[in-house]
């Protein structure tokens, strides 16, 4: 495990938000493995000590497995279930596609690359849309799934992949920046690989939304995979740091198949969401797409600046 400062103002001066919940082995290791880093994973409630910084109000997982330990998990991955929920997923980034062209422009051919792009269903549907789309991805089993379907995704992270600079239209970061050891790290890449005047899309959890606020302890995105809980005051605040300029940042949900939504239910609640599950399935509903926005997933679209100048 290591302790960390906060990755917005620098300060190491927080608040316990929310106790660890994971019982530590008392040779001093956690039972963790990559399976709870897996992108369906239900780890719900299961997570290590979450902090808030006293400065910035920045909330994170403090202490946290070291980086590399986490960086090495991502790259062992493997989710066959992923691959189940894929027509949910498209169904998803269609839809987050339309705002993102409202913004960006129509696609042209222009160059666009998918942060953690998993399996590439982003990168296929852009490339669809008629975007000049390239991946990244640390997980070796979904880069081998994606570039199957002849997708271009390179294998790594932004800090260590070999990627154009100045090179790109739009990045997009979908549901990734949650999982990142060094987000402020991982923004400054991004800005560097982008167009001047290129658009940056981050698609996150918001700890400051009602229902998350609603649900404290049992709000169901605190989980062992997630050591960043950005709202969007704090997300905001960093991408101006790195010299963003912020378009607008709306609550955006997604859709999900209703078998796969009820087994999640059923993960969280397994009294009501076992026998849900259950019936949909002998209903033939499992493969129904329904939207799911309960206000707390949020979307900030943020333009490269022009001239830019590095705040401390
Ligand atoms: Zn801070």
């Amino acid at each position: 495990m290591e302790y960390v400062c906060c990755n917005l103002c620098g300060a190491d001066s927080t608040v316990v938000r929310y106790p660890s919940t994971i019982e530590e082995h008392p040779a001093g290791g956690c039972s963790s493995d990559w399976s709870a880093y897996a992108c369906t994973h239900s780890g719900y409630g299961r997570h290590h000590t979450i902090v808030q910084c006293r400065e910035c109000g920045l909330v994170y997982t403090n202490p946290r497995l070291d980086q590399h330990d986490i960086v090495g998990t991502y790259e062992a991955v493997q989710d066959p279930l992923y691959l189940e929920e894929r027509e949910g997923r498209v169904l998803t980034f269609e839809h987050h596609l339309k705002p993102l062209e409202r913004i960006a422009g129509p696609p042209g051919g222009r160059p666009l690359l998918d942060v953690g792009c998993y399996t590439g269903v982003f990168v296929e549907i852009a490339a669809r849309y008629g975007w000049d789309s390239w991946g990244l991805e640390p997980s070796r089993w979904a880069v081998e799934q994606a570039q199957g379907r002849g997708l271009r995704v390179v294998q790594g992270t932004l800090d260590t992949a070999d990627l154009p600079e100045a090179h790109f239209d739009v990045v997009t970061m979908w549901d990734v920046i949650e999982h990142l050891t060094d987000p402020r790290d991982a923004l400054e890449r991004a800005y560097c690989l982008l167009k001047p005047g290129g658009l940056l899309v981050v698609h996150t959890i918001d700890i400051d939304s009602l229902f998350a606020r609603m649900m404290g302890a049992r709000w169901p995105w605190l989980m062992e995979m997630h050591i960043y809980y950005f709202s969007r005051r704090t997300l905001r605040a960093m991408l101006e740091r790195c010299g963003f300029e912020v378009i607008s940042d709306k609550p955006q949900g997604r859709y999900l198949r209703l078998g796969y939504l009820m087994n999640r239910v059923g993960a969280l609640m397994p009294l009501v969401g076992r026998p849900a599950e259950g019936i949909v399935t002998r209903l033939g509903l499992r493969g129904v797409s329904v939207p799911v926005d309960l206000g707390d997933l949020f979307t900030v679209y943020a333009r490269k600046s022009w001239q830019f100048r590095a705040q401390p």
